[in-house]
């Protein structure tokens, strides 16, 4: 069994976990990151139409809200929208900072397709950031258990919570093996 230690375990290679492990990697933590398969494969993120709304100059924040509010017929949680469309454009530029193409829409951004390109959106967002994670100190746990490789991820099929809600140890495993990281 391999002990690994870190100050930050991300469980998911999607959209959320690649770049919440980047995020974290620039503010100087080191972080590793488990998927269930490879980075960025086999997740909803990588099937994506790659479609984000978003005030920018086009689209203002008031007009944002008021199309939030007519699709979600008044049932929509207030506080949540508003979070939402004051910090969407951050988003996007957080998004373009970490490589991924985005252009600008009437209603927000969209993923930037290179013309005449069959490539699903979500592909070509994903790609973006797998190809900055590779570049970055990031470790991605991949399964290696008695020497052999697998180009699979590891899932996290338990987690152990402190009453204060910490996750203070997580058993990883693939098919083959098991282990525990990090134990405290
Ligand atoms: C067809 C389709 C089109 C869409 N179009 C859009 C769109 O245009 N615009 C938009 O904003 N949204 C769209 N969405 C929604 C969007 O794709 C998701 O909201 C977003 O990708 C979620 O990202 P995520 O990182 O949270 O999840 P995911 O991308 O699903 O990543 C979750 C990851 O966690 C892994 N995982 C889960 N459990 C474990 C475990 N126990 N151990 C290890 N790993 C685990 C999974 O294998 C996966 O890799 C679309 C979704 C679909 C399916």
């Amino acid at each position: 069994m391999e002990i690994l230690s870190t100050d930050i375990l991300v469980i998911g290679g999607g959209l959320a976990g690649m770049v919440s492990a980047l995020e974290a990697e620039k503010r100087g933590i080191k972080v590793l990151l488990a998927g269930k398969f490879a980075i960025g494969t086999g997740t909803n993120s990588s099937l994506a139409n790659g479609v984000f709304a978003s005030a920018n100059s086009r689209f203002s924040k008031e007009e944002h809200l008021e199309e939030t509010l007519k699709a979600g017929r008044g049932l929509n949680h207030l506080p949540l929208v508003k979070a939402m469309i004051e910090t969407a454009p951050e988003a996007m530029e957080t998004l373009t900072a970490l490589g991924v193409p985005l252009a600008e829409t009437k209603g927000g951004y969209m993923i930037d397709r290179p013309t005449g390109s069959s490539q699903l959106a979500g592909i070509l967002l994903v790609k973006a950031l797998a190809e900055r994670l590779k570049r970055s100190t990031i470790q991605p746990l991949r399964s290696d258990c008695r020497g052999r490789r697998s180009s699979r991820g590891l899932w996290v099929p338990e987690r152990r919570e402190t009453r204060s809600g910490a996750i203070e140890g997580c058993s990883i495993g693939d098919r083959r093996c098991r282990g525990d990281l990090p134990e405290k």
